[in-house]
């Protein structure tokens, strides 16, 4: 409030402002630890399940859990050595772990910018759930999707 003196103090806090963190990041890396990569948490695009049967075979799973992050966030912290890619279709490199077959990203040559983090890699909780399930056209006929998601045939609207 004002008073004659100017200003007056702000009542004292009950507790003490915490000191100011460190920008969150996220952790993750392969089976066998030889791959160990870290993101900013806010670079974490939305996770999307990936049904298409390229993503089933390289996961060896009904789906993939993937989500983009600007490759130049993207920070390998160990495992250069051990990070193989295989090229699934023409310029679309899908890197993993050469020791334990680990599958970390994707990316696209024509998309440079961006990468495609598998995001059961992570060892860092999230709060960020799955956005959609996308690729349903080529799904597994044994799985049945049982969530409320949005549901789209090929890629999300919006994909770049
Ligand atoms: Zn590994």
């Amino acid at each position: 409030m004002p008073s004659a003196t100017g200003w007056s103090e702000p009542a004292q806090r009950a507790t003490p402002e915490p000191a100011p963190a460190a920008a969150p990041t996220l952790q993750g890396g392969c089976l066998c630890g030889a791959v160990r990569y870290e993101i900013p948490a806010g670079a974490l695009g939305a996770i999307v399940l990936c049904h298409c049967s390229q993503c089933r075979k390289a996961q060896g799973c009904a789906f993939a859990a993937n989500a983009p992050v600007p490759a130049a966030d993207f920070r390998l912290l160990t495992g250069a050595d051990a990070l193989r890619a295989y090229a699934s279709s023409p310029g679309k490199w899908r890197s993993f772990c050469g020791r334990c077959g680990s599958p970390i990203l994707s990316h696209r040559d024509g998309a440079p910018e961006w990468v495609r983090l598998r995001i059961g890699t992570l060892d860092t909780p999230i709060a960020a759930r799955p956005s959609a399930h996308i690729h349903v056209a080529s799904k597994a006929g044994w799985w049945d999707i049982r969530d409320e998601l949005p549901q789209y045939p090929g890629l999300e609207p919006g994909r770049r």
